[in-house]
């Protein structure tokens, strides 16, 4: 029996291991030293001021909307072509979401579709409050035009780069928020580095940081400075918000400052393994990534995209023989406006047209820091075989 290749794959090595266990005979399980180590260690690598650990990206994007000032009332927009969290959290908040059809070259949300709908919605006087750009597949968007029209149209700027740390825009590394005013990262296993669930927000601004601490944990402060009021003693605190339970674990920070080293040697083999898709398939009636010269990606996904005219077989058929074959590819992404709750909310199919068309056409490949070249290797052959 040959094994089966997944489509994404966490890397654990001994280090992570006792890194864990040391935690494990510590006096701090949950939020404790680790988290700091680990926020302050991510703040550097990205280049960001302040970071906030929190137990996913999905909590994460929520806090930042929060932070935002995102209520009821209020508009957020993301892509389409993204997972269904970049959306929900503005529906956390009250709010709701609308989005911007995406680039045909790196299925990022269009900046020139962007451009012309705020000035639609300026017309309309819906504007919207909060955009969620998603740095798809590990490609960066293309912040610094993205970043004009925020200055233009007044919008926070929440940058999504679930898939993206350890990738570059221009001169900076995706987490500086040289552009954004937030950036939100996911260390679920298939993401770059994993602590199993996890996120963070990073900031430059200091305003959103301090709540950013109060939301992550209950809305509560122990800062007498922030208190109303004179503070009773040394035991006392205040809610002064209404937060949540969103902590990360030590166990966990600890997991991701070990994981953390070894991020650039992570990435690097996933652009060694783009560059081996790229030679291989390039002569296939497929459309390979599109690398923007803006952007070093880290390769969250290879995504390819069937040119389906020109096959005998339909995707479904090719996605399936693949599977057949004990590579398990998959699809990123149904469009959010298309799945059942968004089309209770008033979405239809037709909406985002390129994004329903590329996800006719999409697969989405194996990678991962671990899949070696011989097992490459037998997912060139399979899709080959399967295009014939
Ligand atoms: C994975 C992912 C999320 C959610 O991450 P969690 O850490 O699982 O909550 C949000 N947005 C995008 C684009 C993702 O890929």
């Amino acid at each position: 029996m040959m094994q089966r290749i997944p489509y994404a794959r966490q890397n654990i090595n001994q280090d992570d291991i006792q890194t864990v266990i040391q935690v494990l005979q510590s006096d701090f399980l949950t939020q404790g030293p680790a988290v700091e180590r680990f926020e302050q260690a991510v703040a550097a690598y990205c280049g960001a001021k302040y970071a906030v650990a929190v137990n996913s990206a999905t909590s994460g994007l929520h806090i930042a909307c929060m932070a935002a000032g995102l209520g009821s009332g209020d508009i957020l927009w993301t892509s389409p072509n993204t997972f269904v969290a970049s959306a929900n959290c503005g529906l956390y908040c009250g709010a709701t979401a609308d989005f911007v059809d995406i680039d045909p070259r790196t299925y990022n949300l269009s900046v020139a579709e962007l451009a012309e709908k705020l000035n639609r919605s300026r017309q309309q006087g819906t504007l919207p409050k909060v955009v969620i750009p998603v740095d798809f597949s590990g490609q960066s968007c293309e912040m610094k035009s993205i970043r004009e029209l925020a200055k233009e149209y007044g919008f926070t700027l929440i940058e999504d780069a679930s898939h993206a740390i350890g990738g570059c825009y221009q001169d900076n590394k995706v987490g500086s928020c040289q552009f954004s005013d937030m950036t939100v990262l996911s260390f679920h296993p298939v993401k770059i580095i994993t602590t199993a669930e996890g996120g963070m927000v990073l900031t430059n601004r200091e305003d959103l940081y301090e709540k950013l601490l109060l939301l992550r944990s209950h809305g509560i402060t122990r800062n007498p400075a922030k208190m109303v009021g004179d503070s009773h003693g040394p035991w006392y605190y205040q809610q002064v918000d209404l937060g949540f339970n969103y902590r990360l674990t030590d166990l966990q920070a600890a997991l991701g400052c070990s994981q953390l080293q070894r991020i650039d040697e992570f990435v690097a083999r996933r652009q060694v393994l783009a560059a081996r898709y790229n030679q291989a398939l390039s002569r296939l009636p497929l459309t390979i990534p599109y690398q923007h010269p803006d952007a070093y990606s880290a390769y969250h996904l290879y995504v390819i995209r069937l040119h389906t005219g020109k096959l005998r077989k339909t995707r479904r058929q090719i996605f399936e023989e693949l599977v057949g074959a004990g590579i398990n590819v998959n699809l990123h992404y149904i469009p959010v406006h298309t799945q059942p709750y968004y089309q209770r909310l008033g979405f239809k199919p037709g909406d985002f047209p390129r994004a329903e068309q590329y996800y006719q056409e999409a697969i989405s490949l194996p990678m991962y820091f671990g899949l070696t070249d011989a097992m490459q290797d037998r997912v060139i052959q399979a899709l080959q075989e399967a295009i014939q």
